[in-house]
C-alpha cells in the first residue's frame, strides 16, 4: 500500500501554496501566504518558510519524502534558481536549497508554473490517457507544457513548453520579452481587452474592461469582442498546430482565465486550427478546456515529486 506523500509548494506572483499531497493526488494538508511580491527576497522566502513551517508541523510530515515546487518563471531547474517576472527580489534566488534546509533536507524537484499545471491535467485532467499532449494556460500571460512519450517534458531548465513566446506574427508587435508577435502577445487576457478597447468596443456601465468582460460582449455579438476573441483563437492555433508538427501531439488543454471563456475562444480556435493543422498527422488534433481547478499547481509540483521518488511516469503512480 502507497502511504508515501508529498510535500508541494505552488509559487505565484500573488500566492504562496502549500500542501502535503498524496499519491492519489489528494490534498490532505495545505497552507498558504500572500507572495509579498514587492519586498525583498528574504522576506518572500520567509512566506515560503511559513507555508513549509505549517506543513512540517503536521503529524502526517514523517511521510512526506520529497518537495515538488512549481514557480513562476522563468526557473532554472539545473541551477535550482528561480527569477519570477512578478517577484523582482527574487533573481537567480536559490530557492531549491532553501527550500531543502528549511524541508529537512528532502529531495527538491523544481518546475515553472506551466509545466506544473501540465503535470496536473496529465495525472487527473483533461490530458489524462494521452501520451502527447500542450497544456496551456491562458490568463495574464500564456504558458504551458509537454507530454512527450507518457512523461512530463520539463526539459533541461523545467520551461519546455513556453508557448507563449512562440512567434507567430514575424513582423509583429514587440513582446516585453524581447521578441515579436509572440503568442503572449496576442492572445493573454491584456491584449485580448486592449485590442478590444483599440476596436472602439466600450465596456458597460461597471467599467470592466477585463477580458471576461470582451467575453461577455462577444456571447452577446459584439462584433469587436468577436474579433479580438478571434484574433487570439488564430495565435494560439498558430502555436498549437506549430507544436503538434514538431513533436506530433495529440491534444491540446487550454486553461487560465481566458480559457473559461468557452466556445466564444474554443469555437474560433477549432476553426483556426483546420487552417494551420494542416498535414495528415496533425489533423486529428482535438483542443479542450482545462479540467483541473485552483489546485491544478500544488497537484502538478506533487506530481513532479512523486515522479522524481518513485521513477516513473506521475500517471503510473
Ligand atoms: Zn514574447
Amino acid at each position: 500500500m502507497h502511504t508515501d506523500l508529498v510535500a508541494a509548494l505552488d509559487i505565484g506572483g500573488t500566492k504562496i501554496a502549500g500542501a502535503l499531497v498524496d499519491g492519489h493526488g489528494r490534498i490532505q494538508v495545505r497552507a498558504q501566504r500572500a507572495t509579498p511580491a514587492r519586498q525583498d527576497g528574504e522576506t518572500v522566502m520567509r512566506a515560503v518558510e511559513e507555508v513549509l513551517g505549517e506543513l512540517t508541523a503536521s503529524p502526517l510530515w514523517g511521510r512526506a519524502t520529497a518537495v515538488g515546487i512549481g514557480s513562476a518563471g522563468p526557473v532554472d531547474a539545473c541551477a535550482g534558481t528561480v527569477s519570477p517576472v512578478n517577484v523582482p527580489g527574487w533573481r537567480d534566488y536559490p530557492l531549491v536549497r532553501r527550500v531543502r534546509a528549511a524541508a529537512g533536507e528532502l529531495p527538491v524537484e523544481l518546475i515553472g508554473d506551466g509545466v506544473a499545471i501540465t503535470a496536473a491535467e496529465h495525472w487527473q485532467g483533461a490530458a489524462r490517457g494521452h501520451d502527447n499532449a500542450l497544456c496551456m494556460v491562458v490568463s495574464t500571460g500564456v504558458g504551458g507544457g509537454l507530454v512527450l512519450n507518457g512523461r512530463l517534458h520539463p526539459g533541461p531548465t523545467g520551461n519546455a513548453g513556453h508557448i507563449g513566446h512562440i512567434s507567430v506574427d514575424l513582423d509583429g508587435d514587440p513582446c516585453p520579452c524581447g521578441a515579436r508577435g509572440c503568442v503572449e502577445r496576442i492572445a493573454s487576457g491584456p491584449n485580448i481587452a486592449r485590442r478590444a478597447l483599440d476596436g472602439g468596443w466600450r465596456p458597460g456601465p461597471d467599467g470592466d474592461t477585463s477580458a471576461a468582460a470582451v467575453a461577455a460582449a462577444a456571447r452577446a455579438g459584439d462584433p469587436v469582442a468577436v474579433a479580438s476573441f478571434e484574433r487570439a483563437a488564430q495565435a494560439l492555433a498558430a502555436g498549437i498546430a506549430a507544436t503538434a508538427t514538431l513533436v506530433e501531439i495529440d491534444i491540446a488543454v487550454v486553461g487560465g482565465g481566458v480559457g473559461k471563456a468557452g466556445e466564444v475562444l474554443f469555437a474560433p480556435l477549432r476553426k483556426a486550427l483546420t487552417d494551420y493543422a494542416t498535414l495528415s498527422f496533425v489533423q486529428r488534433l482535438a483542443v479542450v478546456p482545462a479540467q483541473m481547478g485552483t489546485d491544478a499547481g500544488l497537484v502538478g509540483a506533487a506530481a513532479a515529486a512523486l515522479t522524481r521518488t518513485a521513477g516513473v511516469t506521475a500517471a503510473g503512480v
